[in-house]
């Protein structure tokens, strides 16, 4: 007998704006499956009822977005590494109708910086992490993981930044955004993780003259594509990179758990996702 069709899905509340949909129905086309990928609205008090029924079959798996990280954590029978060392689980699949968390999101910003900046981490030493929000855990664990020995967490709450340098270890510092120009000077890498720079937020309060002819800046922030900050930072020479890779990236160990293929970040897909921002803005 056939296998029925996959089925994958994002759940999230709003869930209207995800461009999980377009990403993986991109890659269903390409790659001629039969399986599908849809967007689900979970309310919060909803998410509990939602995650368990997930064992009962239907799904093979899906992603979990804003602001249902922290639940799914708790949610799942099982976890990866990537899960246990960030605190959330933004990609979930049934495995023998138990429910599996990873955290696809250090992988993406990492693989985007790879795909974009090649030897971006061959000689990791300071970097400044502006933010000590969900996603920034996801960064530090990358940069952990490359290698970075000295990396400051500068954030305009210094308690969030201090609790994540206590639970991340000694190589990590916790500074208040005032004290980030006096941090950039021996810095070769500067992550904006903080929403500031998306559409109708404030920009960032950072002088990149300060920073080395050769240091990298990268904005995770995506709407816009090109935020003050890469603006800025490509103005004063620096090499700059957007966070729609890491968006697309963050997408590929999911589709490949759930439809059996490890897909690309192609140029035509991150047209295609990068066409459909500017539409939506407009
Ligand atoms: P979050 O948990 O709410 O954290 C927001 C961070 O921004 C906190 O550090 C917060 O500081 C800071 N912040 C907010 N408003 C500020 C202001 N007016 N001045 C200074 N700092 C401010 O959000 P998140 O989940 O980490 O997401 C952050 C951004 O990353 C969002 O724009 C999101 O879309 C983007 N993101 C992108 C990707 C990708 O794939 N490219 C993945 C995940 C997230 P306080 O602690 O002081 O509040």
């Amino acid at each position: 007998m056939a296998e029925a069709a996959r089925k994958a899905f994002v759940c999230g509340h709003p869930i209207a704006h995800s461009r999980s949909p377009k990403i993986h129905g991109y890659w269903l086309k390409h790659y001629g499956l039969a399986g599908s990928y849809e967007a689900v609205d979970v309310a919060p008090d909803e998410f509990a009822d939602f995650a368990a029924s997930l064992r009962k079959g239907g799904y093979t798996g899906g992603n979990v977005t804003i602001p249902h990280k922290e639940a799914a954590f708790r949610a799942v029978d099982c976890r990866d590494a990537a899960a246990e060392e960030i605190g959330a689980v933004n990609t979930l699949w049934v495995e023998d109708a138990r429910l599996c968390g990873s955290n696809t999101d250090a992988y993406g910003f990492a693989a985007n910086l790879d795909d974009l900046a090649p030897g971006w981490s061959t000689s990791p030493g300071a970097a400044v992490v502006l933010g000590a929000g969900g996603a920034a855990r996801a960064v530090l664990c990358a940069l952990k993981q490359r290698g970075f020995s000295d990396i400051r967490i500068v954030n305009r709450t210094l308690v969030r930044a201090q609790a994540l340098a206590l639970e991340f270890g000694p190589i990590f510092s916790a500074h208040e955004l005032d004290a980030a120009n006096t941090l950039l000077g021996d810095a070769m890498l500067l992550v904006n993780t903080t929403s500031l720079g998306m559409h109708g937020e404030a920009e960032l309060p950072v002088d990149l003259d300060r920073l080395h002819d050769h240091a990298l800046v990268t904005d995770i922030v995506y709407v816009p594509l090109e935020t003050p900050l890469l603006a800025a930072a490509r103005k004063r020479g620096l090499k700059a990179v957007d966070g729609l890779g890491m968006l697309l990236h963050q997408a590929v160990p999911g589709f490949e758990k759930w439809f059996g293929i490890r897909p690309q970040v192609t140029s035509s897909l991150r047209d295609l996702i990068a066409g459909d921002l500017v539409a939506k803005a407009a």
